[in-house]
């Protein structure tokens, strides 16, 4: 999957796969949230999925809100760029705002699952850039859980439970980062993203910018 997009210093460069996952209370949502308001060329990947909506959650901005026919149809029809079932309910990427975005030379962010990151790495190795988020403590991810106050104590048993399974997949990820403190974890993500904007091998545009300025320095 490749893209042509400009980087902020105006140098060709193929867009990348910014994936986030983590337990879920880890404070990846607030992160995705701070990425997307504070960075410029960057747009989220609004998944699909069949769990039922929270209190505050809008269609269309936080998921499309999808009953278990459509999203078995959008897998048939091969509209999903990866899928997984989390918590008993289907998760999936709708693959062509993707596809559009990423040709406009956007980056995407993903907020999904290492179920999800293992297929889109299968698919765009050299695209994607996953990030781990960790909390600090069992403690921590219990309190955040709480405080949100959107789930069911029976949900949030199940969550905290889910947990240590899904931490078994930090080991995958390029990067991991211990959410302390939010400003801290956001620092470091962003430095993360702005690290990977500038590498060599997706800058497609720098043989001819430095062709350029050879030329220009034997002219
Ligand atoms: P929640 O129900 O709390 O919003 O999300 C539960 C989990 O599903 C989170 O770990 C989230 O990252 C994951 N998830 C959300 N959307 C997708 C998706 O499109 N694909 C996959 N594989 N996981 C997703």
């Amino acid at each position: 999957m490749t893209a042509g997009g400009h980087g902020t210093d105006g140098v060709e460069r193929r867009g990348l796969m910014f994936v986030l996952s983590s337990p879920s209370g880890a404070g990846k949502t607030t992160l995705s949230r701070l990425l997307i308001e504070r960075m410029t060329g960057l747009r989220m990947s609004v998944s699909a999925t069949t769990r039922a909506m929270r209190p505050g959650e809008v269609d269309g901005r936080d998921y499309l809100f999808v009953d278990k026919a459509r999203f078995d149809a959008m897998v048939k029809g091969d509209e999903l760029l990866e899928w997984a079932t989390v918590f008993d309910n289907s998760y999936g990427t709708p693959r062509a705002p993707v596809e559009a975005a990423l040709s406009a030379g956007q980056d995407v962010l993903f907020d999904i699952d290492w179920q999800g990151t293992q297929q889109l790495r299968e698919k765009a190795r050299a695209d994607v850039v996953s990030v781990f988020i960790l909390p600090p403590s069992a403690a921590d991810l219990e309190k955040r859980l709480h405080s949100r106050a959107q789930d069911s104590d029976e949900v949030i048993r199940k969550r905290m439970s889910r947990a240590s399974h899904e931490m078994s997949h930090w080991a995958e990820y390029d990067y991991i980062v211990i959410n302390h403190a939010v400003d801290e974890a956001f620092a470091e993500v962003q430095s993360i993203l702005k690290a990977e904007r500038l590498k060599r091998e997706r800058r497609t545009g720098l043989v001819g910018f430095v062709r350029g300025l050879q030329g220009q320095l034997q002219g």
